[in-house]
């Protein structure tokens, strides 16, 4: 198949982005996918997440040698991590990035031209986002064929929402035709509330048919695997966090070849 280059984007921090590529990453992988996660954030929350953390030294090919020192991508992988992905990591030298790629021409596409030698080898690439509309996230949205936004089922994480369809709109005016919006996700999601039942119909008459019929509910599981380096597939298969990112992986796997 051919690759899909998925970016994970939402502006608002904590609305499980970072999770989301992860394991919906891990199902692909156990799906027979062949999946590279790349890490955009400088909290470097995914690299630590799958238990890189420990192994990443000055030394290390990041996503930050990628953008601003014309590192090989082939050079920054990390094989066969957690469920069977493998990983481009970042950490805190990232945080540096927005302010040089400021000077740098065709500061948009770094991204992009940095991962197309190493794409044939993959189905999908997963793209974790910081939370801001930074150059880096440009990055993100230039490289990427399609966008999933992760959604938590709060109304106040409704607001902002424009704002990301903004700037998906520039980065398909100017530099990225092909960009999609796949999917929304609605995560952290407490089904016996009237609340987060509003909130779903609300993003539902937004943004229609490209909701997704996976909700992902409030799960413990998916909050504690981080802490011990491991997706919520080896954390706990059994988990309703488990049972919720192979469902959505499943209705991503069902989208290929339409997007
Ligand atoms: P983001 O990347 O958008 O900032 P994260 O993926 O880091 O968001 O999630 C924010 C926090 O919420 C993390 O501590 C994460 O473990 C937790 N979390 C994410 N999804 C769930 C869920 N469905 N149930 C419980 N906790 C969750
Ligand atoms: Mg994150």
């Amino acid at each position: 198949m051919k690759t899909r280059v998925i970016a994970f984007c939402n502006q608002k921090g904590g609305v499980a982005k970072t999770t989301s590529v992860i394991n919906v990453g891990a199902a692909l992988a156990r799906a027979g996918r062949r999946v590279l996660l790349v890490d955009a954030d400088a909290q470097g929350s995914l690299t630590v997440s799958v238990g890189l953390e420990e192994r990443i030294t000055d030394q290390t090919v990041t996503t930050y040698e990628l953008l601003l020192e014309n590192g090989n991508a082939s050079d920054a992988i990390w094989e066969n991590v957690g469920s069977g992905y493998d990983v481009i990591a970042a950490d805190i030298r990232l945080s540096a990035a927005d302010l040089k790629l400021v000077s740098v021409p065709g500061r948009e596409t770094v991204l992009r031209d940095a991962l197309e030698e190493i794409a044939p080898a993959y189905d999908y690439i997963l793209i974790d986002c910081p939370p801001n509309l930074s150059i880096v996230t440009m990055n993100a949205l230039t490289a990427a064929h399609e966008l999933i936004i992760p959604q938590q089922a709060h109304f106040l994480a409704l607001s902002g929402l424009n704002l990301l369809l903004d700037t998906v709109e520039v980065v398909q005016r100017r530099v990225n035709r092909q960009l999609a919006i796949t999917g929304v996700v609605l995560t952290m999601y407490n089904g016996r509330t009237n609340h987060a039942k509003e909130v779903k119909s609300q993003v539902t008459d937004f943004f229609t048919n490209r909701v997704y019929n996976t909700v992902i509910r409030n799960n413990i599981a998916l909050a504690d695997a981080p802490a011990r380096g491991l997706d919520v597939f080896q954390y706990d298969p059994k988990s309703n966090g488990a049972a919720d990112y192979e469902a959505l992986a499943q209705e991503i796997i069902k989208q290929e070849g339409k997007a």
